[in-house]
């Protein structure tokens, strides 16, 4: 088993999980190291469940985590606020997952005249919830955004993500948006903050070569790439710059 690292951040969907159904070699390599006492952290751009509910998804599928070791895309851009734009009143674009990190952080929300926009997906946006949130940021409020995913897969078929919205807003508003998610490095950043962590310490690992091995990249530190979700492995080989470890399945480091 691969277990000279002290802080193994895991990727959610594509890496434990496909929607509904765990992907029983993670979940196996999860309890592997916790039961050598390393620090399993769970990182996902996903804003709209909150980290409560995110850690009883992830009860269900046998894998047992505190809230303070799930990172989410929601938690990092209230941090980042909390951070940088201390006492701002900030309007927000998203769902219960952005409200309750913001409420986490005493950040204080409100409908008019905010310092600052923040936008994470919202199934129930309306056309005014975008006028009023242009309008802001035309007037020189902040303009930061949870994560920049185009679209993301359903039963379905594939449906649009928070950065469908972004564009949209960035078009509208003629700025880009702040995006804290993956593939920006914040989510390690507040990892090793948390866990006092040297970079060497930390490996990512996703299934995602342009949000997760990128975020691992761009931060500097080690990466494993699995097969198990979105970015088909000969994909991946044609990459300039290479994951640490390319694996079909977390099953390959339970030997
Ligand atoms: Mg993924």
């Amino acid at each position: 088993m691969m277990r000279h690292y002290k802080a193994y951040c895991f990727d959610l969907d594509g890496t434990m999980y496909r929607g509904s159904e765990p992907i029983q070699e993670a979940v196996d390599f999860v309890a592997a190291c916790q039961a050598e006492g390393k620090g399993t952290y769970f990182i996902t751009n996903n804003a709209a469940l909150t980290r409560t509910a995110q850690q009883k998804k992830l009860a269900n599928f046998g894998v047992n985590t505190e809230v303070d070791f799930i990172m989410n895309s929601a938690t990092t851009l209230a941090r980042y606020c909390k951070q940088h734009f201390e006492g701002a009143h900030v309007m927000m674009i998203g769902e219960e997952g952005l409200r309750e990190a913001l409420e986490l952080e005493n950040i204080h929300i409100t409908t008019t005249n905010p310092d600052v926009v923040l936008m994470g997906l919202d199934r129930q946006v309306t056309y005014n919830k975008l006028a009023d949130a242009c309008l802001a940021i035309r007037n020189g409020a902040h303009f930061l955004g949870t994560n920049s995913d185009i679209k993301f897969p359903t039963e379905k078929g594939l449906v649009p993500a928070n950065g469908s919205f972004l564009k949209l807003m960035e078009v509208a508003t003629d700025t880009k948006p702040l995006i804290v998610g993956k593939p920006e490095p914040h989510m390690l950043e507040f990892i090793r903050q948390q866990g006092m962590y040297e970079k060497e310490d930390m490996i990512l690992i996703g299934d995602n070569y342009d949000t997760d091995i990128m975020a691992g990249i761009r931060y500097g530190i080690d990466t494993a790439y699995v097969a198990t979700g979105v970015t088909p492995m000969e994909e991946v080989l044609k990459k300039a710059q290479q994951p640490t470890y390319l694996l079909n399945s977390l099953a390959d480091w339970l030997k």
